[in-house]
C-alpha cells in the first residue's frame, strides 16, 4: 500500500491531536494552529485552513503528499450542466457545509454531496 492516510499526513505536516482532528500552523499562510486535518468518509484525508482557506495551496500540498484533494479543481469534459452546478456549489460551501453535506452523502466526492443536496431540499424529486 502506497496511499498516504491521515496518520502519516498529520505527523509529516507536524500537526497535533485535537479532539477526532489533527492541528497545526498552516504552511501556506503561517497562521498557527490554523490547519486541521480531518478524515472523511472511506478514510479520506480532509485538510482545510481557516485562516488563508487557500483551497488550491491546499489540494497541491496534499498532491505533493500523495494525496488526492477532497474535491475536483474543475469540472471533468464529460461533465454534465447538473454537475458543473453542483461542482461550482459545492466549491463556494463553507467548511463546515461540505463537511456536513459529504456526511450526508457518506462520500468524499462533490457530486456526491451536490446529490445529497438536492435530496434533502427537492423532496418532490426523490425515489
Ligand atoms: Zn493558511
Amino acid at each position: 500500500m502506497s496511499a498516504t492516510t491521515t496518520h502519516e499526513l498529520a505527523a509529516r505536516l507536524r500537526l497535533h491531536r485535537s479532539a477526532r482532528e489533527w492541528r497545526g500552523d498552516c504552511p501556506l499562510c503561517g497562521y498557527r494552529d490554523a490547519l486541521v486535518l480531518g478524515t472523511g468518509r472511506g478514510g479520506v484525508p480532509l485538510l482545510w485552513c481557516a485562516a488563508c482557506l487557500d483551497r488550491d495551496g491546499l489540494h497541491a500540498l496534499q498532491r505533493s503528499y500523495g494525496v488526492m484533494p477532497r474535491t475536483a479543481d474543475a469540472p471533468p469534459a464529460e461533465a454534465t450542466p447538473d454537475e458543473q452546478a453542483g461542482l461550482s456549489w459545492f466549491n463556494g460551501l463553507s467548511t463546515a457545509a461540505c463537511a456536513y453535506w459529504l456526511a450526508d452523502a457518506r462520500s468524499a466526492r462533490a457530486v456526491d454531496a451536490w446529490r445529497a443536496y438536492k435530496r434533502a431540499t427537492s423532496p418532490e424529486a426523490a425515489p
